[in-house]
């Protein structure tokens, strides 16, 4: 095999969930902090468990079982948040990791406002506290089954969606000997203040790590429009182009949904301007990833 011949996209056999919603896993919290603060209660947490017994890959996801009963009197539904940790069996990995966002819904005509369940209990929770986890989740967030040294890779997060790329990057940069494929991380927030664990992306100071901000509410597109990821990619088309094209890398996308809507138009119109022809995004099916919430 040649130097720069890569495997085929063969996703890792994971195991999913383990523990059920009839038997849980019961896991202290071992650090809350915040990563994001606006106002009073406008915050993202970064969140540590101790459960690194449940046996979980990096991209897969985890269940939150919040206690007491919904307005009908049952007990509240799972609600699913993405491990921003390395895979449990990797030696040397902080334990399960959690980045959420705080939700509250104001009805602006009311006045009313409406707490998100489970996160404003993840987000409230005290170190010592606990919190019951179904998981893992999710076969298809992940890395190939070879690293490949060779791979390139394009990662496109918006807000939390960043979590999966934080357990990857370590991966890639960290555990992954002779990795020196590009990867691209696309990032998409609305200030700078919000970009979640930018001091510890730029401390990956490789060649090939090339990490790109989109701050919708302090930058302008070509149209003078709130700049966003698929910005990103029409202004940035000349590096990003040849990984896009590449038949070996793979393009990760998690965060907000209606973001692929964004990104999509952007990879087709930069295929256009390169010869590549119509509706290229749907070629390429086969590896983009995504996970939107
Ligand atoms: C695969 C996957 C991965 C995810 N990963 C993450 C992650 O890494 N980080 C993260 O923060 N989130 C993540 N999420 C989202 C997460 O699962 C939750 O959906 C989110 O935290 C909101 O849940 P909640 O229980 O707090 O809100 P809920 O109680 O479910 O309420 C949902 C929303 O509705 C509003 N609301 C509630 N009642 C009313 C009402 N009567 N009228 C109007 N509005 C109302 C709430 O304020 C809230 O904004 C992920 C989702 C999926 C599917």
């Amino acid at each position: 095999m040649s130097e720069t011949e890569v495997k085929e996209f063969v996703r890792p056999t994971v195991e999913v969930n383990t523990y059920k919603k009839a038997n849980p896993l019961k896991a202290k919290v071992l650090e809350n902090r915040i990563l994001f603060r606006e106002g009073d209660e406008n915050d993202v947490r970064h969140i540590v468990l101790d459960a690194r017994e449940m046996n979980y890959l990096d991209g897969q996801s985890v269940g939150v079982l919040p206690p007491g009963l919904n307005e009908k009197g049952n007990p509240h539904a799972v609600r699913l948040y993405s491990i921003a940790s390395l895979a449990s069996r990797i030696e040397g990995s902080e334990n399960l990791t959690l980045c959420v966002k705080r939700a509250i819904t104001k009805d602006e005509a009311t006045g009313q406002v409406y707490r998100g369940v489970a996160s404003n209990f993840l987000c409230d929770a005290k170190p010592g506290d606990e919190i019951t986890l179904t998981g893992p989740a999710g076969r298809k967030f992940a890395l190939p089954i070879t690293e490949d040294i060779n791979r390139p890779y394009i990662f496109i997060a918006t807000g939390t969606g960043i979590a999966p790329f934080r357990g990857f990057l370590q991966r890639l940069f960290k555990h992954t000997p002779g990795f020196n494929a590009p990867v691209y991380l696309l990032f998409g927030v609305k200030t700078k203040a919000e970009l979640l664990y930018h001091e510890e992306f730029i401390q990956y100071t490789q060649p090939n790590f090339l990490y790109l901000k989109a701050l919708s509410r302090e930058m302008k597109n070509a149209s003078g429009g709130r700049y966003y990821v698929g910005d990103l990619i029409h202004d940035h088309g000349g590096k990003l182009w040849p990984v896009i094209h590449d038949e070996r890398s793979i393009i990760y996308m998690c965060g907000l949904k209606g973001m692929e809507a964004g990104v999509s138009g952007a990879i087709n119109a930069l295929a256009k301007q390169n010869g590549a022809g119509d509706d290229y995004y749907a070629k390429l099916e086969h590896r983009i990833v995504e996970e939107v919430y």
